[in-house]
């Protein structure tokens, strides 16, 4: 069966048009969907009943449930997490800073990455989403931000998964939310971050989308590179970032490298000059992100001193760098968390969490 926030305007007014449905009619179902936020036909009242029904019948929407939501302590972040027709769980995050509404959305089912520091990987990939799992994750957010007047402003594919590694169904994804019709997002407004699937990140070139692209850097080289992140093993520091770096000169906008400072591992002065070497004369901008412990991986947060001057030497080298202060720390707001403890329900949900 068909899902309709997987399908793009032209592909439903096919739809209606083979159906010898009148074309303004999908019209009005865009409007309920991406300006209202409904995704249940029978709260769409200017449609006929014969075609609610056939709808019903044909093409599934409301894929998405919503099990719970959580508020940080700081009131700037909310974590939704949503159970799938299958009955597994996914989570996105909604990150409240100034005027921006930028919704982190999930990809996958768990993470084939296994990055050293998430929860996320901690289980391997169990499935891919579909493009209307990725997309209700918007339109459902956004229509909870409605209610106070508001919208989402900016997209990140940020959350459980590797987007990259469920290429087919994040473009899709892509396409549906940057539709004109539907939601009309400028590429500008969304960000693609990945580990590094180099061949996908030249596909996306090939395939023409300018998005912005994040790199889950998190070394300073290949060594310290395969400890932390063991998709390294299949594609090497080298690889990767001559993909990106191609990408950005394609798409004409600089390169956001990730960069999870784990205590004893990537965080020495060392580490830091070597990373302001890799990037040296390069058009782009470093996120520092302290880790925050995640329980049941023995990894440990460098000290306030450490993390300062990791930060220092990249300044005084001239590498544009922000340290990404946690956001929504109390509500398990990290890639994975909430998912993960709802899994093992007999646990208690903790309220630790990773950066974000
Ligand atoms: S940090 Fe991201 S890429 Fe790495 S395992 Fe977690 S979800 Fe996957």
């Amino acid at each position: 069966m068909r899902e309709f926030c997987g399908l793009l305007s032209q592909e439903v007014e096919n739809f209606f048009e083979e159906e010898g449905e009148k074309a303004f009619r999908a019209t009005q179902l865009f409007d309920w969907v991406y300006q209202k936020g409904k995704v249940d036909y029978d709260q769409m009242l200017n449609l006929p009943q014969p075609l609610r029904s056939l709808l019903k019948e044909k093409v599934a929407i409301g894929v998405l449930q919503l099990e719970k939501i959580e508020d940080s302590e700081d009131g700037e972040t909310k974590k939704f997490l949503w159970k799938l027709p299958d009955n597994h769980f996914v989570e996105s995050v909604l990150i409240m800073s100034g005027d921006r509404r930028t919704v982190c959305v999930s990809s996958q089912v768990g993470c084939p990455a296994r990055c050293a520091f998430c929860a996320s990987g901690k289980e391997g990939a169990i499935r891919n989403l579909t493009p209307a799992e990725i997309v209700e994750q918007v339109v459902l957010i956004n229509h909870h931000l409605m209610q106070v007047d508001e919208r989402v402003s900016h997209l990140v594919f940020m959350g459980m998964g590797e987007p990259l590694e469920n290429y087919v169904g994040v473009v899709r994804a892509l396409k549906i939310l940057m539709d004109p019709d539907l939601f009309g997002f400028s590429s500008r407004r969304i960000t693609v971050s990945t580990v590094g699937v180099a061949p996908n990140i030249r596909r996306l070139m090939e395939d023409g989308f300018k998005v912005n692209l994040a790199l889950s850097l998190h070394a300073p080289n290949q060594h310290i590179r395969k400890k932390v992140v063991p998709y390294a093993r299949k594609f090497s520091i080298e690889e990767v970032l001559k993909s990106a770096r191609e990408y950005a000169r394609f798409t004409k906008r600089d390169l956001t490298y990730e960069y999870v400072l784990l205590d004893g591992i990537n965080d020495t002065e060392e580490n830091a000059e070597e990373l302001a070497s890799l990037l040296r004369n390069e058009q782009c901008t470093v996120n520092l992100i302290p880790y925050n412990p995640v329980s049941g991986l023995n990894l440990k947060r460098p000290s306030k001193e450490k993390i300062e001057k990791f930060h220092a030497i990249l300044l005084k080298r001239g590498v544009r760098t922000t340290r990404r202060y946690t956001k929504g720390k109390d509500i398990a707001a990290a890639c994975g968390q909430l998912a993960l403890h709802r899994k093992n329900e007999k646990k208690p949900l903790e309220i630790e969490a990773k950066s974000v």
